[in-house]
């Protein structure tokens, strides 16, 4: 269970309504039962409940289960899709493992309807059903131009390019060091955002493949590949 509050030996959890709800009246945990916690920060602690009231109660920090296990230090951008298919790449961002989710809009961007704080919700529900003891970093939707004019020299940009598709096979995929990778919307880059991309010192393009993947595809793609390469 995920809990925004410091997890530690002996330390007191409160719990709001919803929490109560879901723990005490949906689950029935009763004084005394176990519930394991995280707060992306801490690692994951056992703890008891103390208090089991109908809108509230508490908890008590036990002993820590797992240690904190950052993600690589992988970023993913891509462009939002329709409603359910951005979740589906926020979920799975956070099984395969990421520091940070970047949305970004480009030409052919169809849906900017970018909730950063449902987002968040999904990676951390994501990261409780898969026992990541980390959570990504979610930003709020940003335009491509301003997120590369403002890019950290030393990262790579790894553009899964659509051009690669029909010509060849997957490429190796350059790992060591910070990273990130970028996948278009469903309508692919533009004219002007492919040449940008290529004249920029920083990007590496990836091909997913001889097929044009959907964008969540490549996504989940791009992530797989990665790890392979990297190892984590
Ligand atoms: N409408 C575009 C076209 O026909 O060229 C296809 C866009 S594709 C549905 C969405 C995004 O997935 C692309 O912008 C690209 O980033 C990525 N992608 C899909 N297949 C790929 C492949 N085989 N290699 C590299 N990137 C790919």
């Amino acid at each position: 269970l995920y809990v925004d509050q410091p997890l530690g030996a002996g330390q007191a959890v409160a719990v709001g309504p919803e929490q109560a709800t879901y723990l005490f009246a949906v689950m029935r945990l009763p004084v005394g039962a176990a519930v394991l916690l995280f707060n992306g920060r801490d690692g994951e602690w056992l703890a008891r409940v103390v208090d089991a009231g109908k809108r509230r109660g508490a908890l008590l920090c036990e002993a820590q289960t797992k240690a904190l296990q950052l993600p690589p230090d992988l970023w993913l951008l891509f462009s939002p899709v329709r409603k359910e298919r951005t979740h589906f790449i926020v979920e799975k961002a956070v099984e395969l493992g990421v520091a940070r989710l970047v949305p970004v809009t480009t030409r052919f961007t169809q849906s900017e309807r970018w909730r950063q704080d449902k987002h968040l919700a999904h990676a951390i529900e994501a990261a409780e059903q898969c026992g990541a003891t980390f959570v990504p970093e979610v930003g709020e939707v940003q335009p491509l131009e301003r997120v590369v004019a403002d890019w950290p020299a030393d990262r790579a940009l790894l553009w899964a390019d659509e051009a690669l598709a029909g010509r060849s096979g997957v490429g190796a995929i350059p790992v060591g060091g910070p990273a990130a990778i970028l996948v278009g919307p469903e309508g692919g880059f533009s004219d002007e955002e492919k040449a940008r991309l290529r004249g920029l010192p920083f990007v590496r393009p990836i091909s997913l493949g001889p097929r044009i993947l959907r964008a969540e595809t490549a996504a989940v793609a791009a992530l797989v590949l990665w790890q392979a390469a990297a190892g984590d």
